[in-house]
């Protein structure tokens, strides 16, 4: 544990130290408030080998943007970092109590939770291994580099034409449906519009780079593969405290306002945890407000930054 306060009363209390949780305490050690994060280390794009999109850093590694943030963060006196999970959080005292994985408590006054979001990918044999090096999800962050070569989607529901349809800017296109969708008759005239090749055969596996072998037998070689999978929120503990939860197409988000605040008054919440748009340019933005409003909800109180009411 880095410290620079050796009490365990905090005006905030940040859940999850990447690009949302780092963005957000940086904005309450700026107004030089005593801020705590604790993070478990496992950002969502740790299986990819460089980030894309984010201007200034555009085509670093992830892990290089975010040990920067970590490192101009701690150059503040009020923050202390804490690497360890938080299993718990809890409404006390007008504020809320946090029990780490280790049993320590903390308190503070207002909670902010960047957990992200854990992928779930489908059961293909192979894509596992492949995630984040030939296997995406997001064409913003990884279609570029596949230079206009030929891409796979691997269907997994309607939802896939998005992908299908989207993924023609950045090279040649197979949709393998899997089984997962018979697309419609106006699926199949805007697929012909974007010239994407049509693949019905059941995949079989993923091999070599990007190489998907089907049960027939066949092998199509891909440069690299798109699929969409399903998402949950990185930790339990906003819906334990009763936070209002969306349901978006990959998965279920923290609902907040454009403050981001969550339902319940105190909690704040930012990045892929409370949004459909995942990327590090929106976890930083989102976090940037959530510490914001945070901070003012101590100046102001609670109701002054919260327009959302619990359903
Ligand atoms: C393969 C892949 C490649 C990607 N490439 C790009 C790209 O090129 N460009 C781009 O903009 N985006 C990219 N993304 C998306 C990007 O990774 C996310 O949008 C971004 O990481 C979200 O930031 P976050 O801070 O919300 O969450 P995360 O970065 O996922 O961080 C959440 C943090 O909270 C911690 N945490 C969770 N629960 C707890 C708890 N209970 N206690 C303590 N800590 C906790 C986690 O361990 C983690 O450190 C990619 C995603 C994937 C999967």
């Amino acid at each position: 544990m880095h410290t620079h306060d050796a009490t365990n009363e905090f005006d905030a209390i940040v859940v999850g130290g990447s690009y949302a949780g780092l963005s957000a305490a940086m904005q309450l050690a700026r107004a030089r408030r005593r801020v705590v994060v604790i993070d478990a280390g496992q950002r969502r794009n740790r299986y990819a080998r460089h980030s894309h999109g984010f201007l200034t850093q555009d085509g670093i590694e992830g892990s290089t943007i975010a040990a920067l943030g970590q490192a101009q963060l701690l150059t503040y006196p009020t923050v202390t970092w804490i690497e360890g999970t938080a299993v718990n959080a809890v409404a006390h005292n007008g504020g809320f109590r946090v029990t780490k994985h280790d049993g320590q408590t903390l308190r503070g006054h207002r909670l902010v939770l960047a957990t992200g979001v854990i992928d779930e990918l489908p059961l293909i044999d192979g894509l596992t291994e492949r995630w984040g090096r030939h296997v995406f999800t997001c064409p913003y962050c990884d279609g570029y580099e596949l230079e206009q070569g030929n891409i796979g989607v691997l269907a997994t529901s309607a939802l896939s034409m998005h992908q299908a349809l989207m993924l023609p800017d950045w090279g040649d296109v197979t949709l393998f449906l899997n089984g997962a969708f018979e697309p419609d008759e106006t699926q199949l005239i805007a697929l012909d519009e974007r010239n994407v090749t049509i693949e019905r055969a059941l995949v079989r596996r993923v091999t070599g780079k990007a190489d998907v072998e089907m049960r027939d037998g066949r092998t199509q070689s891909m440069d690299g593969l798109f699929v969409i999978g399903r998402t949950r929120i990185g930790s339990p503990i906003a819906e334990k405290l009763g936070c209002a939860i969306e349901q978006g197409p990959m998965g279920p988000y923290i609902r907040t306002d454009q403050k981001k605040a969550s339902t319940v008054a105190g909690v704040y919440c930012c990045g892929d945890a409370a949004s459909m748009f995942p990327g590090v340019p929106h976890a930083v933005a989102d976090g940037a407000m959530a510490g914001a409003a945070a901070h003012q909800s101590l100046v102001f109180g609670t109701v002054a930054t919260q327009t959302l009411k619990n359903e």
